[in-house]
């Protein structure tokens, strides 16, 4: 399956579904607090996307049960929303929110801090969110895909983090996973060249130990292997004629 170059018309289907999935992030964002269970999470997600017309993409992806991933401190990514996983002060959590609107979709996630987090905790999450932007700054026609990695490794190692390379960016668009594959490590000049079109995401998982990880027994929740915390931001980008768009900002993003 070769890599799609969306037109115009299909862009334009792909922003609203990524500013509908920015959206409800946002919102959902903006509630969290201790005491909120992950299950709680799931629900406003669920409530708030159809509010915007549209279908969360994850429910019922290969049997996931749940409208978003909620992935908390240790765990990597896919986390299941629990009714008996509440968020406690000085908690990390990332939310993944991916819609699809009218036949297409958008992904972005966000880690959140809950209420007063260690220093060194929080390092890790502003590290996460600069190796996602450096990345971005990167997307261009001509550019390759492991420019895209060695932004993220470049930000990461200067900040002693550890970058997960067992789960990728991807394409999306009619799909929400379609190639390219999107490794968050890469070497500058190799890989894949961008073409103005092309639309996919970039979602860097920092670990403030090693970045193995392993799947727990449910066989979603990906952990870290040494129960180091991991950070993760996420936005879906197209690469225009002279750069790059972010197809996920929040609707109070400055420019
Ligand atoms: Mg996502």
């Amino acid at each position: 399956m070769s890599v799609t170059i969306y037109g115009p018309r299909e862009i334009a289907a792909i922003r609203r579904a990524g500013a509908a999935a920015a959206g409800t992030l946002a919102a959902v964002g903006g509630r969290l607090a201790p005491g909120v269970t992950t299950a709680q999470i799931d629900r406003w997600v669920r409530e708030d996307t159809a509010r915007r017309g549209g279908r969360p993409s994850q429910l019922g992806y290969y049997g996931f049960p749940a409208s978003v991933c909620t992935s908390r401190n240790a765990v990597v990514c896919h986390g299941v929303p629990r009714e008996d996983e509440a968020l406690r002060e000085g908690d990390i959590v990332n939310v993944d929110v991916t819609t699809e609107l009218d036949g297409f979709h958008g992904d972005t996630s966000a880690t959140f801090c809950v209420g007063a987090v260690e220093p060194a905790v929080r390092r890790l999450v502003e590290a996460t969110r600069a190796s996602l932007m450096a990345a971005i700054a990167v997307v261009r026609p001509g550019a390759r895909l492991g420019d895209v990695g060695a932004a993220i490794v470049e930000v990461a190692a200067g900040a002693g983090f550890g970058v997960v390379r067992d789960y990728c960016g991807h394409g999306i668009g009619r799909s929400m996973h379609e190639p390219p594959q999107v490794s968050h490590v890469g070497r500058a000049g190799s890989g894949m060249r961008l073409r103005a079109g092309m639309v996919f995401t970039i979602e860097p998982m920092l670990t403030q130990g090693a970045p193995e990880c392993r799947v727990l027994a449910d066989g979603w929740t990906v952990v870290t292997a040494d129960g180091g915390w991991s950070a993760q931001f996420e936005h879906t980008v197209r690469v225009t004629e002279d750069g790059c768009e972010v197809l996920t900002w929040p609707e109070d993003h400055v420019p």
